[in-house]
């Protein structure tokens, strides 16, 4: 059999001097006994996917969509997606594959009920109270305090790179000025970037099968160059969309691993250290294919986040959020036990924000008409 100090061996031996070794982790807050066949990153994984709010991601929608259907993806699938693609890369640069597959597992955790949506609805609730919602920070308040796994310590007790990597985990939508010491480690760049090709990805595939997107006007794109050349006139829409995926995410993986060395070696960085004192994100595209992915964002924002279908539906979620937020906040004796028990030492608007956060959709959608 491979032991944990097996497996910490060869990452030592293996791994880039860039990357991030379990033996070197800076540990956890509470401090376990080891244990003997997985390192601490893949005992951190298996953490995160054991836990409740990792499963409530099946419920939680990526982009509300009209006539919702079984191959829309949940948060749940997008994690995974995100976990797969991070993983890839990790594996491309010579990194540390398992802190990169807990990170993206893990960075979505506290994101609210319906999509960016609900995010916003939740974050302008917030306001009243001089405080915000961040779906970064609600993650590692979730893995940090709020799952329940011992009694001898609030949350799930991960390793320092793990929640580290969920603070910086950085996209458009997301407010980093709070954590802006040092830079992420270069796993937790990756999987932010990881995220970005996988919404994009799954963005087009759900866009083009919803019809809200239309292959023509898709095609047009910069990045979709190599698909518009293997397109055959008769082909299946099915086949026209697995035309468009298998060269735009490969373009976009291939591109941010090959440009990410290129960085390396011309900025001289050997050590973890150089990594989290380099003032800038050094996993990132090349100039060409940044300006082909913003293009490709804009037409994505313009053609499906701002269709009317996914808008109407979005409007529908902030309704949803804001009443639920003030019906709870009013009359705190409609919180389960658990969350009224908490009322003793935290305020009435961060249990509020706690306890609708962690809903799926249709926990919120019942709860709503119920009420
Ligand atoms: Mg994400």
């Amino acid at each position: 059999m491979i032991s944990r100090q097996d497996l910490e061996s060869q990452e030592v031996e293996v791994l880039a001097s860039y990357a991030i070794k379990s033996a070197q982790s800076q540990g956890r807050k509470f401090e376990e006994p080891e244990d003997p066949y997985r390192t601490c990153f893949q005992r951190d994984r298996d953490r995160v996917i054991h836990c409740k709010a990792f499963r409530r991601l099946n419920g939680k929608t990526q982009v509300f969509i009209a006539g919702y259907g079984d191959h829309y993806r949940s948060r749940l699938t997008h994690s995974m997606e995100v976990a797969q693609f991070g993983r890839d890369i990790a594996r491309m640069l010579n990194l540390n594959q398992d802190l990169a597959e807990a990170i993206g597992l893990a960075h979505d955790l506290g994101h609210t009920p319906f999509g960016h949506a609900g995010q916003e609805a939740m974050h302008e609730m917030m306001e009243q109270y001089d405080s915000r919602f961040e779906h970064n920070e609600q993650s590692f308040r979730i893995v940090d305090e709020l799952e329940c796994k011992s009694s001898h310590y609030k949350g799930l007790n991960l390793s320092f790179e793990v929640l580290d990597g969920l603070l910086k985990h950085r996209t458009r939508y997301d407010r980093p000025e709070a954590f802006d010491h040092l830079m992420p480690s270069l796993e937790a760049q990756v999987v932010n970037v990881a995220d970005e090709i996988a919404y994009q990805s799954h963005d087009i595939d759900d866009g083009l099968r919803s019809g809200i997107l239309k292959i023509d006007d898709l095609l047009q794109l910069e990045i979709c160059h190599d698909a518009k050349k293997r397109i055959q006139p008769g082909d299946e829409s099915i086949i026209q969309r697995q035309h468009v995926l298998s060269t735009v995410m490969p373009l976009l993986v291939n591109d941010l691993a090959k440009n990410t060395e290129r960085n390396l070696k011309m900025k001289g960085i050997e050590t973890v250290q150089a990594i989290y004192e380099h003032g800038d994100q050094l996993a990132q595209f090349s100039a060409p294919v940044l300006k082909m992915g913003m293009e490709l964002k804009d037409f994505l924002y313009k053609k499906f986040y701002n269709a009317p279908e996914v808008m109407r539906y979005n409007q529908e979620g902030m309704v949803v959020i804001k009443a639920l937020f003030k019906y709870l906040h009013a009359d705190s004796k409609k919180l389960p036990q658990k969350y009224q028990n908490r009322l003793n030492s935290e305020e009435n608007h961060i249990v509020v924000k706690d306890y609708i956060a962690g809903m799926t959709d249709g926990f919120a959608l019942e709860l709503y008409e119920r009420l």
